[in-house]
């Protein structure tokens, strides 16, 4: 039996998609190596998101090079952002691949699959819709692409423009992994809030949540992540009526200061922005929310900076994802704006929002003492049981009995910026 091995870089999306390739890969004979240098076939699912994962890209394609040296029958394939619009060029660049295909173009896989003389029955769409998974947590992409165009970022030069996947295909997908016995899903995608702006009915994403929330046996549905221009009343309504949407939203600010956000081409003032977090919480209460922030940016004074930290203080997020600005080739801030904070300002700013958030996340966390909350057991670390609430706390427990893809209720012990820790107290 041949061998595969899947190499994957970058966030959730390529994690999805890479349990798409490994479920077809087996479907079609292959088995599943632990290491590249067992495998005949290795997929490379690349990100070049930031600099230096482009940078582990390169690497591990002339780590790939060294190998197929060594071993003339592996195949190489490539997926992922990597994979631009320029395959001729990539070809010529990178001769010791096999194979370069786009994220998601799961037909042309299927293609190269068959050009190797392996018959398969599944189609690109069967790839797409009846992967396997022994998890209860399933990622579902729904679609790829960006169209905003944020001046610090590649993703619409490399994902290309946005591309929803069609309704009635992830309702399919969602019902067949339901059977499987997944309990939550998490639907996927550069700007998930703009889902279906390219489709020939227009629907939205409120629509796509309804029509899951009614899916016998699915309890939870997540969503990220989402732009803040594209939230409108008829999804946060949606949030608020629909019983199996978490009480949990990804919603990047990336800046306090409005000469900032008009750099970065955010299209929203944070004037906006704390109105649409006020409605959010408004209509979802018990909503958890995480943040992205970027600080440094070029042209980012002491004065604006002071502006992001003032409105953390005031939003309070339960999460905060942040990085120091770092320039991207390719792109516009890349092209029009001097990297002009130096390197110790970032990262005495980074330092001050980490401590900030670690502050506000202990308070938050702190009110779940003695409280009993919902968990999804997902599985077990270092003798641990683990899963998430609704609002995305993960929540450790220290059970004997196999909880795994249970939905249980735990009273909370212990509570830390990060996690929380509790006992079981009884199953939904
Ligand atoms: S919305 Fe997100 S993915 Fe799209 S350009 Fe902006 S930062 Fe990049």
């Amino acid at each position: 039996m041949p061998r595969y091995f899947i190499w994957t870089i970058g966030c959730q999306m390529n994690k999805a998609e890479s349990q798409r390739i490994a479920g077809y890969l087996d479907s079609v004979g292959y088995q599943v190596a632990t290491a590249p240098w067992e495998a005949e076939l290795v997929v490379l699912n690349t990100c070049v998101v930031r600099q230096n994962a482009e940078d582990k890209v390169l690497g591990t394609l002339g780590l790939l090079k060294g190998l197929k040296e060594e071993h003339p029958n592996l195949s190489i394939l490539v997926t992922g952002c990597f994979v631009n619009s320029d395959i001729e060029g990539l070809k010529r660049r990178f001769p010791h691949v096999d194979f370069f295909f786009k994220p998601g173009a799961y037909s042309e896989l299927t293609g190269w699959i068959q050009k190797q003389g392996i018959y398969s029955a599944v189609s690109a769409q069967d790839l797409a819709l009846r992967w396997k998974t022994s998890s209860p947590c399933a990622f579902v992409p729904i679609i790829q692409g960006c169209d905003k165009f944020c001046s610090y970022c590649i993703v619409p030069y490399r994902r290309g423009r946005e591309v929803s996947r069609p309704l009635e295909e992830i309702v399919c997908e969602v019902k067949g992994l339901v059977k499987q016995g997944v309990k939550e899903v998490t639907l996927l995608g550069q700007n998930v809030s703009s889902y279906g702006n390219d489709l020939p009915e227009h629907p939205d994403l409120a629509d796509l949540l309804n029509e899951l929330n009614g899916i016998d046996n699915l309890a939870r549905i997540r969503f990220l992540t989402n732009h803040p221009r594209d939230m409108n009343q008829k999804l946060i309504q949606a949030m608020a009526s629909l019983d199996k949407v978490c009480e949990h939203l990804d919603l990047a600010v990336q800046s306090g200061d409005n000469d900032i956000l008009k750099a970065m081409r955010r299209g929203y003032t944070v004037e906006q922005f704390r109105g649409l977090i006020r409605a959010i919480r408004w209509h979802v209460p018990q909503i958890c929310l995480s943040t992205d922030i970027i600080v440094g940016f070029p042209g980012e004074a002491e004065e604006q900076f002071e502006h992001t930290f003032s409105l953390l203080e005031e939003m309070r997020f339960d999460v905060v994802h942040v990085a120091a600005y770092s320039p991207r080739s390719g792109t516009i801030a890349w092209r029009e704006y001097e990297d002009n904070v130096p390197p110790e300002a970032k990262k005495e700013r980074l330092s001050r929002v980490e401590q900030l958030q670690a502050n506000i996340a202990t308070e938050i966390n702190s009110a779940y003492q003695d409280e009993t909350v919902e968990v999804l057991v997902e599985g077990q670390k270092k003798g641990n049981w683990y899963g998430r609430t609704r609002g995305d706390k993960i929540v450790f427990c220290e059970n004997d009995a196999d909880y795994s893809g249970q939905l249980v209720k735990i009273r909370i012990k212990k509570t830390s910026p990060w996690s929380l820790q509790g006992k079981v107290e009884y199953n939904s």
